[in-house]
């Protein structure tokens, strides 16, 4: 089959040919309907050779869906043909985060060297895909794949992120959103659903902050080193904060617009720091750096997509063209989330 693989340290992602995967006990093989393209992958091609945790070559996609083609020995529950989406932060599936869906935070993920498709393991850029276990997959019902895929990560992400700190979003209080991309724009549609706060979205580009106000955003400010006084500006401070971009940066701006008690949350994972002291935050806030979410958060994610409230903005590419949404991904040039169509 056709895939899409990293294969060597400060290459570029190249269109492959490679085996056909086979379902062995327990896995399940999908066709590939859609694959969603991460600013992660941006991250995981820069990292030098001792910053890379698994072996090269890597054939990308951590976002995918598809739908049945074949299974191995002993998996039950799942039908040739059904369409599903794939959790993709898998774990041993019975430590004790694992029993709660927490399968993002497997306390033996390391020690057993399980790695997320996409991210270690095999990818979606591919024609067909090879799930680990059938409890890796979530039935679509009725969701266009297309448009869906990037609610995997780009919309469980944030789903995460902001369901910790809903207690704090109550009528009166601001979040703000840093970088409007392909998770912030889901960031803000699903503030703009669970909560009543007022959403302020921060980004470098014109275009981004037309994209979040189109998507739900009250408040669009430039994300300069000015940035974090007009914030203030128009609310006093935010209770909470989401950083969709991690650099120094953003991570300054993102304690600087805390209010008392606020909970900022730095998502992005472009290598800054938030710092957190007294005099350097304000008073009570909490700062947390998150990591994917859980299955039951997708599964919830997926269900406010059908209730018809999230939108992800997407640009279809073949496989053939995937090393260009790469290239457009890295220059700053995708609106939303770019989505390659391996069978398309
Ligand atoms: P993206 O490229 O689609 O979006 C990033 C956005 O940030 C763009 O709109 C860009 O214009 C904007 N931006 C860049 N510099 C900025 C600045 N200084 N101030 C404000 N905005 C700025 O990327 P994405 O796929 O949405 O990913 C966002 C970040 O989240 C990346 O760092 C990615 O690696 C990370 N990520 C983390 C997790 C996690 O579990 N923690 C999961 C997925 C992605
Ligand atoms: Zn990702
Ligand atoms: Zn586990």
């Amino acid at each position: 089959m056709r895939a899409v693989q990293y294969r060597e340290v400060g290459g570029s992602p190249e269109v492959v040919s490679v085996p056909d995967p086979e379902p062995g006990p327990g896995q399940v093989l999908l066709k590939v309907s859609a694959a969603g393209v991460c600013h992660s992958d941006i991250a995981v091609m820069s990292w030098t050779a001792e910053q890379l945790t698994f072996p090269l070559p890597l054939t990308l996609g951590h976002e995918a869906a598809g739908t049945v083609e074949a299974v191995g020995d002993g998996v039950r529950g799942v039908s040739i043909g059904e369409p599903v989406a794939v959790y993709g932060p898998w774990g041993c599936g019975v430590c004790v985060m694992c029993a709660q869906g927490k399968e993002n935070y497997c306390v033996r993920a390391d020690e057993l060297g399980i790695l997320p498709p996409g991210l270690g393991a095999p990818g979606a850029i591919a024609e067909y895909l090879l799930v680990d276990d059938a409890r890796h997959l979530v039935p679509l019902g009725g969701l266009d794949p297309v448009a869906n895929v990037p609610l995997t990560d780009a919309g469980l992400t944030p789903y995460h992120a902001i369901k910790g700190a809903l207690g704090r979003l109550v009528p009166g209080s601001a979040a703000v959103v840093i970088g409007a991309g392909g998770l912030g724009h889901v960031a803000i549609q699903l503030l703009r659903a669970l909560t009543p706060a007022t959403v302020i979205a921060l980004d470098v580009s014109e275009e981004k902050l037309e994209l979040a106000r189109a998507v739900g955003a009250h408040e669009v400010v430039l994300s300069d080193e000015r940035a974090a006084e007009r914030v203030r500006g128009l609310t006093g401070g935010a209770q909470a904060v989401f950083d969709f971009v991690g650099v120094q940066a953003t991570a300054a701006t993102a304690t600087a617009v805390a209010a008392a008690e606020a909970e900022v949350v730095i998502v992005g994972i472009g290598g800054g720091v938030a710092q957190v002291g007294f005099g350097a935050i304000a008073f009570d806030a909490s700062v947390r750096a998150p990591y994917w979410g859980s299955r039951s958060e997708l599964i919830e994610v997926l269900e406010l997509a059908r209730a018809g409230v999230i939108d992800v903005h997407v640009e279809t590419y073949s496989l053939d063209e995937a090393p260009k949404a790469y290239e457009r991904l890295h220059a700053g040039k995708v609106n939303g989330r770019a989505v390659i169509l391996p069978n398309g």
